[in-house]
């Protein structure tokens, strides 16, 4: 396979996972393209994904709750075509398990229980964190948004999570960290007062940026915070008293 291709070696770094079956792989498609609504996909790449799977994951898809699909029966030998039929659809980014790879939920564009709108939200924030990820390593921190407390969007469980909530009839954005859905699952602690939605990202970058300055060796963000408690990202994300509704 040909690794020397930087971007098929991204791809196969993050979106490809180990088979407890010898000789195959399974592939995570990214519906999380730059910029663009997490989990949707076009009626042509909805197809495209079909033939795809007919021809190499033995007519099999899955879909995750991180709102992207998986082919869980790829040959290894395979991997390079499958990578080359999902690019020409452009459904070959490589951010699965990065911090671009967002969950929303559908939230006031969409849906009649929403207190405030989810996918703008996310749209900014995946060009931001993507641009992000080219320059550092944001493996492992997950950003779930929901538009309502219903929490369709999972933000509790999320390493940054992002709940739209309406204040005095202005949309809100109330941030949770440290919420975790692995083996240690625990619902995230609420950072502070909201954001309202030009302020949120700011918001997010600083504590990004405490992450960073803090984190020692492969730890996450959920790690640090368990070692150095709310306060560190706390005063990060409120700089400026005037930026929290
Ligand atoms: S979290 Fe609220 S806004 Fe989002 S889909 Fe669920 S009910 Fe709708």
């Amino acid at each position: 396979m040909p690794r020397h291709d930087p971007a098929f070696a991204a791809w196969l770094d993050e979106n490809v996972m180990a088979h407890k079956v010898e000789g195959y792989a399974a592939v995570t498609i990214s519906l999380k393209a730059r910029g663009a609504i997490p989990g949707d996909a076009t009626g042509e790449q909805m197809k495209a994904v079909a033939d795809i799977a007919e021809r190499y994951s033995a007519s099999e898809i899955r879909v995750t709750h991180r709102q992207n699909l998986v082919l869980p029966w790829v040959p290894q030998a395979e991997l390079y075509a499958v990578y080359q039929a999902l690019l020409a659809e452009e459904l070959a980014e490589a951010n699965i398990g990065l911090a671009s790879d967002i969950i929303s939920c559908p939230g006031l564009d969409y849906c009649a229980l929403a207190t405030a709108r989810s996918i703008p939200v996310a749209q900014r924030l995946s060009e931001e964190l993507r641009e992000r990820e080219q320059r550092e390593d944001l493996r492992g921190i997950t950003v779930n948004i929901s538009g309502c407390i219903n929490a369709c969007g999972h933000h509790h469980a999320a390493t940054i999570g992002i709940l739209g909530l309406n204040r005095a009839e202005q949309e809100n954005y109330q941030i949770t960290l440290a919420g975790r859905a692995d083996e240690g699952a625990q619902v995230g602690t609420i950072l502070g007062p909201g954001f309202d939605a030009d302020a949120l990202p700011g918001a997010v970058h600083r504590i990004l940026d405490t992450f960073q300055s803090l984190r020692r060796d492969d730890e996450n963000l959920a790690d640090v915070y368990a070692r150095v408690g709310k306060e560190p990202f706390k005063q990060a994300a409120y700089p400026a008293l005037e930026n929290a509704a």
